[in-house]
């Protein structure tokens, strides 16, 4: 019987119920076929995969423990081969759950906000002097950008930046003073100097 493939719309000569023209119309088909069902039924998939992580829980974090390279190379592996569509992948999922992403990063900056400060403190204590590099180098690569942003930053930070430079004052006012002294006493010496120049000519520096 005279039939048209479903899949590539080629006329074929059907046997029973043969619906695609070849081997390879006949896979493409199954796994059409298989990517609907996933579609239709994701929910009840997910749901099926989370129970079964459940109850397996225990065998899987055994066999992720003594296959941890295996798996790291194999992970390492694939991605390296499927790069484009794995950054792709990530792209579209990021977008379609934008909201959802930003709702989850709140709810856990909020709940270890904590955690995070110290962690965010030690990074930073430990890797000062390379922060500060990598700052330099772009601040010089990008002066524009970077007082451009300086400024925004300023400007919507305002009442916030006055607030720690006067709580800053107050805290280190003995160090303030400190300062003062021995910036008011050099310039009483400069000024001394100066006068005793006019005074006594040259000789005031011998
Ligand atoms: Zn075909």
């Amino acid at each position: 019987m005279k039939k048209e493939c479903v899949v590539c719309g080629a006329g074929f000569d059907a046997r029973g119920f043969a619906k695609t023209c070849s081997p390879e119309c006949s896979a493409e088909h199954r796994r059409e076929k298989q990517r609907k069902y996933r579609q239709e039924n994701s929910e009840k998939l997910a749901e099926r995969g989370r129970k079964w992580r459940q109850e397996n829980s225990e065998q899987q974090r055994k066999y992720r423990q003594e296959n941890s390279e295996k798996i790291a190379e194999y992970t390492r592996k694939y991605r390296q081969e499927n790069r484009e569509k794995f950054t792709e992948n990530r792209r579209k999922w990021r977008q379609e759950n934008r909201e959802k992403i930003l709702e989850n990063t709140r709810k856990y900056q909020q709940e270890n906000r904590e955690a995070i400060l110290e962690r965010r403190r030690k990074h930073h204590q430990e890797n000062r002097e390379k922060i500060a590099e990598r700052r330099r180098k772009y601040k010089q690569k990008n002066p524009e950008k970077v007082a451009e942003s300086g400024r925004k930053y300023y400007q919507e930070n305002r009442e916030k930046i006055n607030e720690c430079n006067r709580k800053y004052r107050q805290e280190n006012r003995e160090k303030e003073a400190e300062r003062a002294r021995k910036r008011s006493a050099k310039i009483s010496a400069a000024l001394r100097l100066v006068r005793e120049i006019r005074e006594k000519g040259l000789e005031a520096l011998l």
